[in-house]
C-alpha cells in the first residue's frame, strides 16, 4: 500500500523540509555566504521561524540564528532533527549540506522541488527551456541535441572553446545562452593555480584540507576513490568556467545514465533517438518488430521522492510502451529501490509506466531481441529489485 502523505502543515516535518532546503539553495545563491548580514533572505527567515516552532512544540532546543540552522543542516542526517519525517523520504546519512564541501547536497536539490511551484526548478529549468524553445523556433533538434550533450559531456569549458563551440552551426539558434550557464569557476577550487577535474563526472573537483580532492557528485564518491582527471591552469584558454550547479545536478549528473543507456542500446544494434520531438522524454526505441519503446532516465538520490514526482509520459511521439530506468548504481546501492519507486508514483501514473533498472531493462531489450531472431536466450532479470 502506498504510504498516506500526512496532512499539509507547515510545521510538519514534510513541507518544513522543503522551506529549509529552499533556504539552503537561497544562501548557497549569494556571492558571499559567510558574510550575509541581517535581515536574512526571506525564506531563510521562514525556515528558521518555523524549524524554531516545530522544535519548541516537540519540547527540542531549537536552532538559535540562520547560521545555527545551517550548522544543523551539515551536521545532522535529516532523520535526526526533532521533525516527523516520513519514512522513505531520507536516508540514515542524508543531510541538507555537504559536511565535507560545505555544498547543497543532491538531496537538498531534490526536496526544494518536490512541489508543483516550485521556484527553484522553474529558474533554474528556465535556462534549459529557452534553449528548447529557440531550438524549436528554428525547427532544430539537433541543435537541441548537440546542446544536451554539451552539457553532460562537458560540464567545464575555457573561455576560448565556449567562444568556439558557440560558433559551430549547430549552436546558431542558442546564440548567448552558454554565456548565461557557463560561468567562471569559483577562485577557491583551484590549488597550486590550478583545476583539477574528476575523470568520472568530467566536472571540477572541489580541493579538501587534507591535500585530496572530492567530487561532488554522491554517486561518484560511492564508487570508489576520486578519479583525478585533466588539470586547466587558471587562466588556460582564457579563463575555466563551470557549468551552474543546478544544471550540473539537474542536466549532467542524470545525463550520465541517459547517455550510459543510449551506449548500451547501441551496443545491442539499436539506434535509440535521444530526447525525441524536443525532448518529450529521454529516449525513443524502435524494436526489430516495430514495437516502440519510450524510457525516461531518472537517477535520483531518493526512490520515494522520485516515485512521488513520476509523470505519465508524453505521447508525442508516440509509443506501445513507456518505463521509467534507474541507474544500476542507485539500485546496487539500496536493493528496495525500484520497490520504493514503485510504493510511492501517483495514481495517474500507476499501471501506465513501468519501473526497471538499467540492467533489467537492457535484459528486457534483450529478450525482444532474441525473440525477434528466434535464438531464444532471453537471459531475463527478474523485475522484483530485490531479487
Ligand atoms: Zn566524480
Amino acid at each position: 500500500m502506498p504510504t498516506p502523505d500526512p496532512a499539509p502543515s507547515p510545521h510538519q516535518g514534510l513541507t518544513l523540509l522543503r522551506t529549509i532546503a529552499s533556504a539552503v539553495l537561497d544562501l548557497d545563491d549569494l556571492p558571499n555566504p559567510g558574510t550575509f548580514t541581517l535581515p536574512y533572505p526571506e525564506e531563510a527567515q521562514r525556515a528558521l521561524d518555523r524549524t524554531v516552532l516545530a522544535c519548541l512544540l516537540r519540547g527540542a532546543d531549537p536552532p538559535l540564528s540562520v547560521p545555527d540552522l545551517m550548522a544543523w543542516c551539515r551536521e545532522w542526517p535529516v532523520v535526526d532533527w526533532p521533525l516527523d519525517v516520513p519514512a522513505d523520504l531520507a536516508g540514515p546519512e542524508d543531510r541538507l549540506i555537504d559536511q565535507h564541501a560545505y555544498l547543497p547536497t543532491d538531496l537538498c536539490y531534490e526536496w526544494a522541488v518536490d512541489r508543483p511551484d516550485s521556484a527553484t526548478e522553474q529558474i533554474d529549468r528556465a535556462l534549459v527551456h529557452a534553449a528548447l524553445d529557440r531550438c524549436r523556433a528554428a525547427n532544430a533538434p539537433s541543435s537541441y541535441i548537440a546542446f544536451r550533450r554539451l552539457l553532460i559531456e562537458r560540464p567545464v569549458l575555457t573561455r576560448d572553446k565556449a567562444a568556439e563551440i558557440a560558433l559551430e552551426p549547430a549552436f546558431t539558434p542558442l546564440d548567448g545562452l552558454l554565456n548565461q550557464i557557463y560561468l567562471p569557476a569559483p577562485a577557491g577550487w583551484t590549488r597550486g593555480g590550478h583545476f583539477t577535474s574528476c575523470r568520472r563526472c568530467k566536472t571540477l573537483l572541489v580541493p579538501t584540507r587534507d591535500g585530496g580532492w572530492w567530487c561532488e557528485a554522491t554517486r561518484c564518491r560511492r564508487q570508489g576513490d576520486t578519479p583525478v582527471g585533466p588539470e586547466y591552469s587558471g587562466d588556460e584558454g582564457g579563463g575555466v568556467l563551470l557549468l551552474t550547479r543546478p544544471l550540473r545536478l539537474f542536466v549532467t549528473a542524470p545525463g550520465i545514465a541517459e547517455l550510459q543507456l543510449e551506449r548500451a542500446l547501441c551496443h545491442l544494434g539499436l539506434a535509440p533517438e535521444l530526447w525525441p520531438n524536443f525532448d518529450a522524454y529521454d529516449l525513443r526505441i524502435t524494436l526489430p518488430g516495430g514495437q516502440v519503446w519510450a524510457v525516461d532516465v531518472k537517477d535520483w538520490a531518493n526512490p520515494a521522492l522520485l516515485g512521488r514526482n513520476a509523470k505519465p509520459l508524453i505521447s508525442d511521439p508516440p509509443y506501445d510502451d513507456a518505463f521509467i530506468v534507474v541507474p544500476d548504481h542507485r539500485t546496487t546501492q539500496r536493493r528496495d529501490y525500484v520497490t520504493v519507486v514503485k510504493r510511492y508514483l501517483p495514481q495517474n501514473v500507476k499501471g501506465r509506466l513501468a519501473v526497471l533498472s538499467q540492467r533489467q531493462f537492457t535484459a528486457k531489450v534483450r529478450a525482444v531481441l532474441a525473440e525477434h531472431t528466434g535464438s531464444g536466450s532471453t537471459d531475463e532479470v527478474p523485475e522484483d529489485g530485490d531479487a
